[in-house]
């Protein structure tokens, strides 16, 4: 029901768990984490309160300066850390609010190619999708602008790659997402509260709108990939 995504000149973890703290509000039944770590994907995840993620990732720290965060509400697939987000294949991870509509059809397409399911959410066969076409040799943009036209309801998603620390992909259709410009760092959230600590420059992003993110800036386009121009406000929120 949140997500938090940070790419960093530093340590990400604990600046996600505070975002994370800070979409409490919006309810959850399970959260987790994932970053880039020796070009692989890191990741830890816990049923109920944040606390329990907060206490996993104190016995087994997460490092990386790129990762996505997420809180869940659970809409298809039981609360439990099994489905709780982010769902990850050894080339990406991803979090996702809201629901994909068409998910048995696009799960029986990727079950046909090989393609494997551990979980019993709508949100995996997003993950499953982009690493259908990262296997194929796209490149991270090109697969997950393959994989976002394909998707039907209400989505927010933030992608990591492995082997791309530095970088992160966000998307929305019908669920709000946020894009904060900070000093070296580049933010993703639900909303502007979640950012707010971190940035006061802030791009609400549209419906349909995708953003390729690194340390230095974000390029935003459709999900063809036409370049769209969105201008960061300065919110009035403070902390
Ligand atoms: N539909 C997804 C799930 O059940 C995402 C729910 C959410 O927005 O937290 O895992």
């Amino acid at each position: 029901c949140g997500i938090c995504g940070v790419v960093g000149s530093r340590q990400v973890q604990s600046v996600i768990l505070e975002g994370l703290r800070r979409l409490e509000y919006r309810g959850y039944d399970s959260a987790g984490i994932a970053t880039v770590v020796d070009g692989g994907i890191g990741r830890r995840r816990a049923a109920g309160k944040l606390d329990n993620l907060a206490a996993l990732l104190e016995r087994e720290p997460l490092p990386g300066r790129t990762g996505i965060g997420h809180t869940r509400w659970a809409t298809h697939g039981a609360p439990s850390v099994c489905n709780a987000h982010p769902h990850a294949t050894p080339r990406v991870a991803i979090v996702h609010n809201g629901i994909i509509e068409n998910f048995e059809t696009l799960r029986h397409e990727l079950e046909s190619a090989g393609q494997v399911f551990e979980t019993e959410t709508d949100s995996e066969t997003i993950a499953l999708l982009v690493d259908y076409h990262l296997r194929r040799g796209l490149a991270p943009r090109d697969a997950a602008l393959q994989a976002l036209k394909r998707l039907e309801g209400a989505f927010a998603v933030a992608l990591i790659f492995a082997d791309h620390e530095g970088l992160m992909i966000g998307a929305c259709h019908n669920a709000p997402l946020a894009v904060g410009f900070g000093e070296g760092d580049m933010f993703l959230g639900s909303d502007a509260l979640a950012l707010a600590p971190l940035t006061r420059r802030i791009v609400y992003m549209r419906n349909g709108d995708c953003v390729v993110m690194t340390a230095r800036g974000a390029e935003f386009m459709t999900f063809d990939g036409t370049p769209v121009e969105r201008i960061a406000q300065i919110t009035a929120l403070t902390v």
